[in-house]
């Protein structure tokens, strides 16, 4: 075993002790590991466990010892809770810093965040991490587009951190209101918190004319743990901060390099909340190969869908990314604007499936074309219907639901 890997199993291992001490996983059988390998011989960790244990089942460390809390946005039941003591919140900003590095980011830029603040991890974490490089950071959170944009004027922001339908809806205003782009010193985005297509990406790029990175993580592991570097051949993992891996999601077996499944997180110095085998519930791979960057880090593929995201409907399964992506590519980025939502009624074949959307000119010809070849892609009937921008307020939200189980 090199170095490298000897300092990983001492960092596993010492996690492995810390969460052994706490109820979370008192009844998981837990224990010292001789090798990387044998990672997969321990328990799995699921949302529904960190909900079980909230608030402070999963907590490792004395309460004196965390200076701060981190939720998930979760709106069903309880929140899932992730504590840091001061010296894990040093660390994780410091490892998550080599991604904003990546991304261009030095102590000249300007970043601004349109992402809501409050507990939720993935703003607060990174602003740290920027910071730590040097660079402004204008935490401007959720506010009306003008704001955001005049902000962005008088800052002379180049980079922005928002959701990807928000950078649409962003373009979409602008149009819109006759906003005058080169007014914006914006060269770049980090399009985070949604799963998108290279497709939309694209969409964004040439709308907004900036460059659109991706960068993956979320609350119970760490935020931003993984990143796209400049070749954007999948992300980079911070492979010494977490261990990640990829499993079946039926047989829970780990699945060899290059095949997709549910991945899966360990953290490697996280004190307060130390957490084994995280089922993250995204689908993606681990990539073969090394990336033209010369990075030796371990490469996981760009999200692909979530389980539990699957539709059934009528007895067939649809994913609903590959419907969207579809919408999108029928329509064109002339027409479609960005904002979608599907609604669908379980157990109910009377139910007409919906999918409301912004058309950015509305022919009804065009929606009625649009609704027959989305019949032929998916066997299944959706009236699809028009709305305002307004009805997904983006004004007040970052992020939109996508799909809308009726009761
Ligand atoms: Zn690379």
């Amino acid at each position: 075993m090199d170095n490298q890997k000897l300092k990983i199993l001492k960092d596993l291992n010492k996690t492995i002790e810390l969460a052994k001490g706490t109820k979370l996983y008192k009844n998981k059988k837990l224990h010292k590991l001789n090798s990387l390998t044998e990672l997969s011989k321990l328990p799995f960790t699921s949302k529904e466990d960190l909900r079980d244990s909230y608030p402070y089942g999963g907590l490792a460390v004395p309460q004196s010892e965390i200076i701060e809390a981190h939720t998930t946005s979760g709106t069903t039941g309880k929140p899932t809770l992730s504590f840091f003591t001061k010296k894990d919140l040093a660390e994780g900003s410091k490892a998550i810093s080599e991604a904003w590095r990546t991304f261009g980011i030095n102590k000249k830029s300007k970043v601004m965040f349109i992402m809501s603040y409050g507990l939720y991890s993935g703003a607060a974490l990174n602003t740290y991490a920027i910071q730590s490089i040097g660079a402004f950071v204008l935490p401007s959170g959720i506010q009306p587009v003008l704001t955001q944009l005049n902000f962005m004027v008088d800052f002379e922001i180049d980079t922005i951190i928002a959701t990807p339908g928000y950078l649409l809806y962003l373009y979409q205003w602008m149009k819109t209101n006759k906003f005058d782009r080169s007014k914006l010193k914006l060269i770049r985005a980090i399009a985070a918190g949604e799963v998108y297509s290279n497709d939309i990406r694209e969409d964004i790029e040439n709308k907004l004319q900036i460059k659109v990175f991706d960068h993956y993580g979320l609350c119970e592991v760490n935020t931003g743990i993984a990143y796209e570097c400049t070749e954007r051949k999948g992300l980079h993992v911070i492979d010494d901060y977490v261990i990640p891996e990829v499993v079946d999601p039926k047989t829970n077996k780990v699945l060899p390099v290059g095949e997709y499944g549910e991945l899966v997180f360990t953290s490697l110095r996280k004190d307060a909340s130390p957490i084994i085998r995280y089922r993250t519930k995204d689908i993606t791979c681990i990539m073969p190969g090394k990336c033209p960057c010369g990075r030796s880090r371990i490469r996981i593929g760009r999200i692909k869908s979530r389980i539990g995201e699957t539709l059934f409907i009528k007895g067939l399964k649809i994913d609903p990314y590959e419907l969207r992506d579809f919408v999108r590519k029928y329509l064109g980025s002339k027409l479609f604007a960005g904002d979608i939502q599907i609604i669908i009624k379980e157990n109910d074949i009377k139910f007409i499936p919906k999918i409301l959307m912004t058309f950015v000119k509305n022919d009804p010809k065009v929606l009625r074309n649009l609704q027959l070849k989305i019949y032929e892609f998916t066997k299944v009937k959706f009236q699809v219907k028009n709305v305002p921008q307004e009805f997904f307020n983006r004004e007040k939200n970052n992020k939109v639901k996508f799909i809308v189980h009726e009761k």
